[in-house]
């Protein structure tokens, strides 16, 4: 996000030079330099055995089922919201997180760091944020997810990362040849 004025004083940021970041917004009363940073949010795989966890919240996506995914909280790190957000939103613990990649949003601004996670207990007990979450076959997920299209970039990940070897996953795919 870009800033003109400061938002902890309200005065008009001066341009000053950051050695290799170029003119950075800069409020000389606060010493604060305001460089034009991303949010961060995390988006999970929670894997158990051959299924996934789906969700469904329509403000994002009106027919599709979601991953699990949150913003980054100032004073935690990644991994702690993985935990975190999987745990608020359902209930769920998990362990073996593994980075997948990340994707960029840029109608909102947002990096998108990807992660699957492996289920290790809890019963499903969701948030109020959420509509409806369940275990879903991972075969399934593909066509499930159809209007999310970074989710399925997760989901194409996990099958490889599981070594998932038929065809029937990708049966809602658009091929190309
Ligand atoms: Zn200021």
């Amino acid at each position: 996000m870009k800033y003109n004025y400061c938002p902890l004083c309200g005065e008009k940021l001066i341009i000053k030079d950051s050695w290799d970041e170029g003119g950075v917004p800069y409020c000389p009363k606060d010493d604060v330099m305001y460089f034009d940073t991303p949010k961060p949010c995390v988006v999970v795989a929670v894997i158990k055995d051959n299924e996934i966890l789906l969700l469904k919240q329509s403000y994002i996506f009106k027919d599709s089922k979601v991953l699990v995914s949150g913003y980054v909280t100032n004073g935690e790190t990644v991994e702690d919201t993985v935990y975190r957000e999987v745990k608020e939103e359902t209930g769920i613990t998990v362990g073996e997180i593994k980075y997948l990649g990340s994707e960029y949003l840029p109608s909102k601004e947002i990096l998108m760091l990807t992660f699957m996670a492996k289920y290790i207990e809890g019963e499903i007990k969701k948030s109020d944020e959420v509509e409806w979450v369940e275990w879903g076959k991972i075969e399934d997920a593909l066509c499930e997810m159809h209007e999310d299209e970074i989710g399925k970039n997760i989901v194409r990940k996990v099958l490889k990362e599981i070594g998932y070897r038929g065809d029937k996953a990708y049966r809602c795919e658009l091929r190309s040849f």
